[in-house]
């Protein structure tokens, strides 16, 4: 899994963070940090969760 991020579409709402924060945090803004890229198989089901949660669809997820 890769994971990207649209700091630009990102509305600081925190679920991200909140709910991952192994792998998402947020800047003075409140807008999305990404912390792993790349993350352990054991977030995978976590991440794919919180890509959907996200309100404006800010992350983006490859398999590989
Ligand atoms: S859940 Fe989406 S909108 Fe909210 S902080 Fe994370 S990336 Fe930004």
């Amino acid at each position: 899994m890769n994971i990207t991020v649209d700091t630009g579409s990102c509305i600081g709402s925190g679920q991200c963070a909140a709910s991952a924060p192994e792998v998402f945090d947020q800047d003075d803004d409140g807008r999305v940090v990404l912390i792993e890229s790349r993350p352990a198989e054991t977030f995978h089901d976590l991440v794919h969760e919180v890509a959907q949660c996200c309100p404006v669809q800010a992350i983006s997820l490859d398999e590989y």
